[in-house]
């Protein structure tokens, strides 16, 4: 996977001191038209032709575009790593990123590098747009703007928002607390459980109290990640054999259950039994609610009273996105064993403890 490094020299006579690094992945925000009018991603030189405004901001930006940009739909963990591999490479040079990527799977990337960076001290902020740069009412020019803010914003020397979180449509939302909710409104994403990091309006408000404070220790990455894993979402009418096709699969390392409400689901001899025989076998099952809203609580009803006798985890309110990406993580990491004690405890404050 290859890349391009492009500079953008401020138009302004004195020289900025402070320093931004823009990784352009592709997504609609640079995307075009095509013949049948159907919207396909394109170079990020082409952007600048629509912003040149990014060369009268008081920053120096140095822009590095995939080659080949993608929508995101086509997203991989390749793909993360080399995000994170970009942003370890600049982390001493740069004072903050701003991620730019297609909304589709912006929640699972941003989750996804929120776990793979320990230590982070600086801003890592993903946006994106839901109308290319070319439209006269895009909502991308906002949108990258004002990441770039953030990004760049510093108190007392050090970074405001020293982590990996999502702004769009005038709001700052932590990375792996994030969900795509919106396909045709600005507002495409949604925290339901955590607070917004900060809103913009005539200046930007931050919630410093809500902004996660850097863990000690040196920037770390971490890039193994294991693929082995599955999400069942439960429905009512689901079949035994469906429902066998997952739990049975060889080498299946996690299995997320997607479960009614607070983590519920029917409690028919023949699933509980296919559950209970993927716990024995090893599989590490991880209890998320469809609800984007609240959590699971395992035994509040009798509904889920099971899944604590035989051994399925909690994942509180974990949105799915965090789920499968620290899952992926973890036991690439540490192995499925290592895995099953510590998805319950949070790792970039994706979960409420
Ligand atoms: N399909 C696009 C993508 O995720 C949608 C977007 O960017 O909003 O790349």
């Amino acid at each position: 996977m290859t890349h391009k490094i492009i500079r953008i020299n401020t138009a302004l006579p004195s020289q900025p001191k402070v320093r931004v690094m823009i990784i352009y992945t592709g997504g609609t925000f640079g995307m075009t038209y095509d013949a049948q009018g159907v919207l396909l991603p394109f170079d990020f030189s082409h952007i600048l032709e629509h912003l040149p405004t990014l060369k009268s901001l008081f920053l120096e930006i140095t822009v590095i575009a995939f080659d080949h940009p993608i929508d995101s739909s086509n997203i991989q963990p390749e793909h993360w790593v080399k995000i994170g591999g970009i942003i370890k490479d600049h982390i001493d040079t740069q004072d903050g990123f701003v991620v730019l990527h297609g909304t589709d799977t912006m929640a699972y990337t941003a989750s996804a590098l929120s776990f793979m960076i320990r230590g982070l001290h600086k801003p890592v902020v993903f946006t994106g747009a839901q109308l290319p740069i070319s439209d006269p009412r895009s909502d991308a020019r906002e949108n990258l703007i004002t990441a770039l803010e953030i990004a760049s914003a510093k108190a007392g020397g050090k970074a405001i928002v020293p982590e990996v979180c999502i702004y769009f449509d005038y709001e700052l939302i932590r990375g792996c607390r994030s969900k795509k909710a919106e396909t045709m409104h600005f507002d495409a994403f949604r925290s339901e459980n955590y607070p917004v990091l900060a809103t913009a309006g005539v200046k930007i408000d931050y919630d410093l109290k809500a902004i996660r404070q850097p863990d000690p220790g040196p920037f770390k990455l971490v890039t193994h990640f294991d693929e082995r894993v599955a999400i069942l979402r439960i429905f009512p009418g689901m079949s035994r054999e469906v429902v066998s096709a997952i739990t049975d699969q060889m080498g299946l390392q996690a299995l997320i259950l997607e479960t009614f409400g607070s983590g519920n689901a029917p409690t028919s001899e023949w699933f509980i039994d296919l559950i209970r025989k993927a716990v024995e076998r090893g599989v590490l099952v991880l209890n998320i609610s469809q609800c984007p809203g609240g959590m699971v609580i395992q035994g509040k009803y009798e509904t889920s009273r099971a899944f604590n006798e035989i051994g399925v985890i909690s994942g509180v309110d974990m949105t799915i996105e965090a789920a499968v990406t620290k899952l992926m993580l973890l036991i690439g990491e540490y192995g499925t064993g290592k895995a099953k004690e510590l998805i319950g405890h949070p790792l970039a404050g994706e979960m409420t403890v």
